[in-house]
Parts: structure tokens; C-alpha cells; sequence
């Protein structure tokens, strides 16, 4: 796990680290726990899972909803806009895992769904992509046009 923190007023926190439930986490960002379910339920964002199937977030879950809020209300995207232009971000070459034109990739044919939400993941999935640089590195707006003019 990357060791990415942030200062807190009394302590440091991993900034990858599940440790919002999912009330917390609405009431920080101002937005309806509904909210944050269909953004998950929309694949935009993904969330741990505790055993018991309670959501947890980290910080940088809080980060990606930052940046669709801002998508939704200064841009005018709607879910299914933001899904196609995450779906484009071009992991195969983030990851340096296969060709331009791997066909077999799901990562690579799905136009409509951003990778980390398709069923059948890509070819070299890792178990949780909360920890792949693909998931990890769409943060802001500007993350998402880096990106996408990757050569
Ligand atoms: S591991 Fe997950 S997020 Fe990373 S490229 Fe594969 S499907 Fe996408």
C-alpha cells in the first residue's frame, strides 16, 4: 500500500486507508448517503467492504466525489457522461500491462463503463482495484485529462 498521508489537526492518515463509514463520510462532503451509493451503484466510485458489507471510504473516495460533484454542478456532465469519459482513460498504457490493441482486454473494448466497474475487470486485474494506479490516480479533473492525452 502506497504511503501517501495527510496531516490531520491531531494525526496523520493514510490517505488510501478505508476509515469513513459511509454516514461520516456524507456528512463531510455534504452530499445524501443515497448520493454516495449511486455514485458506487454507478460506478464511479468504489468503496471497501467490511465482512459484515458495510461501506467504508478513505480519503481518497472523498477526493473522487469532490471532483463528480464538481463534474455534475460546473460542467453539466450527467452519470452516463462521466462513466463514458472514465471508460476512456487508457489503463493499458498507465500500467504498461498489454498492447494498444488488445483486443481480449476488457479494460480496452468497454466504451461505456470506467475498467474498475466492468464485470470481468482487465486482463492482469489486481484482487482490489482500490489499489491499482488506474483507480488511484483519478483524483481531479485534471488527473482525468492527463490521462486521457497519455502518450
Ligand atoms: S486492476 Fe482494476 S482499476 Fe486497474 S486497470 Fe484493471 S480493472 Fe482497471
Amino acid at each position: 500500500m502506497d504511503k501517501k498521508t495527510i496531516k490531520n489537526s491531531k494525526f496523520e492518515i493514510n490517505y488510501y486507508e478505508p476509515i469513513y463509514t459511509i454516514g461520516i463520510a456524507s456528512e463531510r462532503l455534504g452530499v445524501s448517503v443515497h448520493t454516495l451509493r449511486q455514485y458506487e451503484t454507478e460506478g464511479l466510485i468504489l468503496s471497501h467492504k467490511t465482512n459484515t458489507r458495510r461501506r467504508i471510504y478513505s480519503e481518497m473516495e472523498l477526493d473522487k466525489v469532490r471532483c463528480i460533484k464538481k463534474m455534475i454542478q460546473e460542467q453539466g456532465l450527467n452519470f452516463e457522461g462521466i462513466r463514458q469519459l472514465m471508460s476512456l482513460i487508457p489503463c493499458w498504457k498507465i500500467r504498461t500491462c498489454c498492447d494498444n490493441e488488445d483486443e481480449e482486454c476488457k479494460s480496452y473494448t468497454s466504451r461505456k463503463t470506467p475498467c474498475w466497474s466492468t464485470k470481468e475487470k482487465c486482463k492482469y486485474p489486481y484482487p482490489d482495484c482500490r489499489d491499482c494506479e488506474v483507480y488511484r490516480g483519478l483524483i481531479s479533473c485534471d488527473d482525468l485529462k492527463k490521462f486521457l492525452y497519455k502518450k
